[in-house]
Order: structure tokens, then sequence, then C-alpha cells
């Protein structure tokens, strides 16, 4: 330790960002370097929902050494495979989103190039024929991808669905075992540095203070630390992002789990169900100028599978991001940094990289600005990335059937996402920036799903010979099947590896 290293770090919040963070400062920092203590209240609660994630999560969990069949056991959890589209691109249209990648690349030419070139000459099913995880997904299976890469098998990328509150108990339990102290206590005040401006202590409405040096903010939307007492302000993003309500509401799940999330397009706004072990999760995301509370309670109720085992449960949001993620000493995560609808499940994903790359720009007691400036630079870079890809959703459509999609239709996009889109119509051209979280095949599997089919192919294509590209689809899309149809079924899958005791 030198002298001007981190003590005392403390998490205000215990949802499912803030028992993250501690499990991981408690498995990654150097042991004794800093006291860690978490802060929560039961009083307020947690927000309660957040039940479906996206594969990098595997990479979250291998790294702090947990073992992947005792955390579905524990949290309830099922594999997940990809998205299923219903309605999106217009009413009666279904497309699925897998995760992994479609086919493979020839010479240098992106399969969705191969794909293209071959559909226009003979009828094609859907491009999710040719992705491993997509024939599974379809089939209700399940499997591991081995090491292996020459396996069409390996090709398979997963996630899961799991009970968020679950999650943060297992990651409590984990967290403690290491050493993290609980407080449970509602925070009433809180007391900044004259000089610095820092967060010095938070006082709790039992009179007791916890003082500390590093403050990771996890208090949920309404940012405790970074916004109400720092004002660091918030870009609002609802112009594109309309929807700022949700409802939700678990049911009866009516068989056995699929391993994908499904969401389908409804008049305001669109409806997710998420099947867990125990039962299926079910809500509405809608926009409030659209509908009324009551209205969306009644069109998400009337669209279950199942009976409901709890009463509904309604949440308000605006969609945006805090300007500065981490503003003097406090870095906010989860819901206090920001908000993107939960589309394409990536809230606990902006967790897990902020919690990353907070790591690699670890601050000292000086705070300079150099690692702040960056993470912030860094966390900009990751949210705007993903809001236009959850913008693409919403403008692909040729729904004509509510005000709302009228409205989504019509916007104008963010200037990076006309380019994109620009570029994809004249060649089916994409290019992945930077760290951008969803890849070429995220977005060929949105923009075919959802009716966008470029002009013309990129002229390498026209290079090679359509007979070997004919026969490569067919070779390919067999294999796919061949390896779906040989798996396990899910449920079997999960009652042998994972089962909730
Ligand atoms: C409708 C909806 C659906 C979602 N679906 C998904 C999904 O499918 N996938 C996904 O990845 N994410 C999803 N999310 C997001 C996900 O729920 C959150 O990102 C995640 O749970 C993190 O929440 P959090 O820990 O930041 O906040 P919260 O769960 O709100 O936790 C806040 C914590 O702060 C504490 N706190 C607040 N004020 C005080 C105080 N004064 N004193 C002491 N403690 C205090 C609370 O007690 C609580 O412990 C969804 C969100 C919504 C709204």
């Amino acid at each position: 330790m030198n002298d001007h290293d981190i003590r005392e770090i403390v998490i205000i919040g215990g949802g499912t960002a803030g028992w993250m963070a501690a499990a991981a400062f408690s498995c990654l920092l150097e042991p004794g370097s800093a006291k860690i203590t978490l802060v929560e209240s039961d009083e307020i609660g947690t927000v309660g929902v957040g039940e479906a994630t996206i594969p990098p999560l595997i990479a979250f969990n291998n790294m702090l050494g947990i073992n992947e069949d005792e955390f579905l056991a524990a949290t309830q959890g099922t594999f997940k495979l990809g998205i299923e589209f219903v309605d999106w691109g217009a009413p009666g249209e279904r497309y699925f989103h897998p995760f992994g990648p479609h086919g493979q690349d020839f010479r240098g030419v992106h399969f969705h190039q191969l794909y293209l070139r071959e559909a226009g000459r003979r009828a094609l099913p859907d491009i999710a024929e040719w992705s491993m995880s997509a024939a599974a997904a379809a089939r209700g299976r399940f499997a591991r991808p081995p090491p292996d890469a020459r396996l069409p098998l390996s090709q398979l990328a997963y996630a899961f669905h799991f009970d968020a509150g679950l999650y943060a108990r297992f990651l409590r339990a984990y967290a403690e075992r290491n050493g993290v102290r609980r407080v449970e206590g509602k925070i009433v005040d809180l007391a900044l540095d004259a000089e610095s401006g820092h967060v010095r202590s938070v006082k709790l409405a039992d009179g007791g203070t916890i003082t500390g040096e590093l403050f990771i903010d996890c208090s949920g939307f309404r940012g405790l630390l970074i916004e109400e007492k720092l004002g660091t302000g918030y870009e609002d993003w609802s112009r594109w992002l309309p929807c700022d309500r949700a409802v939700a509401v678990p049911c009866r799940l009516p068989g056995p789990p699929d391993p994908f999330t499904r969401s389908t397009a409804r008049g305001p706004g669109w409806q997710w169900r998420i099947p867990l072990q125990h039962r299926m999760g079910n809500g509405l995301v809608y926009s409030s100028a659209h509908a009324s509370r009551d209205e969306a309670e009644a069109l998400l109720l009337a669209n279950l599978e199942g009976e409901t085992l709890a009463d509904p449960r309604h949440l308000a949001f605006t969609a945006g991001r805090r300007r500065r993620a981490w503003n003097a000493n406090v870095v906010s995560l989860g819901l206090s940094s920001g908000f993107i609808e939960p589309l394409e499940s990536t809230s606990i994903h902006f967790v897990q990289s902020g919690i990353a790359k907070l790591l690699a720009l670890f601050p000292d007691r000086r705070f300079g600005p150099v690692e702040r400036d960056e993470y912030n630079r860094q966390m900009k870079d990751v949210f705007e990335d993903v809001r236009d890809f959850i913008i693409l959703h919403y403008k692909a459509t040729r729904r004509r059937d509510s005000e709302f999609w009228a409205y989504c239709r019509e916007m104008e996009v963010p200037d990076g996402l006309a380019a994109k889109l620009e570029l994809w119509r004249s060649k089916g051209r994409l290019f992945r920036e930077g760290r951008e979280l969803f890849g070429t095949a995220s977005w060929v599997a949105v923009l075919l799903g959802q009716g966008i089919v470029p002009e013309e192919q990129e002229p390498a294509v026209g290079a090679l010979d359509p007979a070997m590209i004919a026969d490569a689809l067919d070779k390919m899309r067999l294999s796919y099947r061949h390896m779906a149809e040989h798996m396990p079924a899910h449920g079997d899958f999960i009652a042998q590896a994972c089962a909730a005791r």
C-alpha cells in the first residue's frame, strides 16, 4: 500500500448494482487494501425487476470464481439464447436476435453478404436458420458450447434469465464472506468537504455516520449522491426513446421454460416475457403519452399465459444517462448512472462494464482528473452505442396501428445511427466502432428482421462462385439443424445441472 491508496470504500445501495460492485471489489482489489462498507435500506427496497442478461455476464461470474450451476440454482435461473421479437417490423411478423454469429464469413466477406446474394437467387428462410443459438432456441434445446472452435456447437452463445433479487442475495453472501460490511439503514443526510466538494460521510436515520474516501452511488433512479447532492445533471433521450413507464407482473409458467426472451410490440410500447425456473416474468414498457397507467395494466394482464402470482408493479423512468458517471469522489453505477429500457437486457451489463472500467482506472485519494475523465468518456460511449441500437428497433418499423408507432417511424434519429442506416441500405455494410457492445450479427438480425434490406451487396461477394455460396449455405444450415436436434431439451438440461433446490 502507498500513502495515497484508497482505504475506505462506501457503496450506497444494495440492489443488483450495489452487490455486484461489492462482490467484485472484495474479490479483485488487493486483499486488505480497502475497507468496503455497503449501506442499504430495507424500508426503501430495490427496483425489483431485471431478469434478462447478455453473454458478457458469464465473464463477470467467472472472474469472481462463481460456479455457474450453483449460481443458476440459487437464482431460479434459466439459459437465454437470444430474443424473439414478435410484431416489431409489422403485425404478424417475427424474427430472432440470437447471441453469437450467423454462419461463417468466407474470404473476408461477411456471412450476411453471402446470404443476401443467395437470397437474390432463390427464396431463403430467415437468416436465424444459420445461427447455432437460434437453431437451438427454436427447438427449445440447450447445451454448453465445447471449446473446440471447429464444431458448429462452439458458435452457440448464451446468457441467463434469473430472479434479480435472488442474484443480489447470492452476491451479498459472496461479498460478506469476503469481508464486506453491510449496514442496514436509511441515509438521511450527506456531508461534503467544504474545500474539495467531495462527499465525506453519510448520516443514517438512527443517527449513525459512515465516512469514506470513495463513494459508489448505487442508490437507484434517484442518484442520492451523484444527483441529489452533487447535481451532476442528466441527459434526457426520451425524444428517441419515448417509453417512460413499465408495469411488471409474474405469472405461472405454462410449460417448460423456453431458452429465450420474447418481446412483443404492443400499441403503446412492448411486452417482455422471461421464463425462469419457477415463474414467468412479464412486463409492459410503454409511453405515458400514449397509454394511461390503467390501460397499460389492463393490456399486460390481458396478454399473460398463466395465473398472476403477485400484484402488478408500476415503475417510472426517463431514458438517458448521467452527464458524468463519475463526479468528484462519487462513481455512479446502475440506475443512478442512467437507464435505457430493457429491450436488449443491457442494464446489468452497464453495471458490469462500469465496475470493470473503474477497476482499470481505479483512483487514489488525490482523485486526479485523468482517470475520472477517461472513465466518463468510456461510459458515455457505452451508453450511446447501446442507445443507438435500441432506437433502431423503434425506427425500423412499418407498424401503423397507433400514434406511438407513427411517432417512432417518423422521428429523427441520432447522426451516428442515421449514417449507419445509410451504409447498410446502400450495400449492406456494417462496421463495429471501437468497443461497441452489439456486433455485426446483432445489427443484421434486427435490420433484416424488421425488413430493412440493402439495395445491393458489396462487390467482393460478386467475385465468389455462386454455386459454392449455395452449397456452403445449405451445408451450414443443415449442420446447425442437426446439432440442435441432438441437444437436450432446455428443461431437462436445467433439471440435471442446475435445478433450484
Ligand atoms: C422495467 C425494468 C425492467 C428491467 N429489466 C432488466 C433486464 O431484463 N435486464 C437488465 O439487465 N436490467 C433490467 N433492468 C434494470 C435493472 O433492474 C437494474 O439495472 C438493476 O437492478 C440495478 O438496479 P440498482 O441496483 O441500480 O437500483 P435499485 O435496485 O433501485 O437499488 C437501489 C438501492 O439503493 C438503496 N437506497 C436508495 N436510497 C437509499 C437511502 N436513502 N438510504 C439507504 N439506501 C438507499 C435501496 O434500498 C436499494 O438497495 C430493468 C429495469 C426496469 C425499470
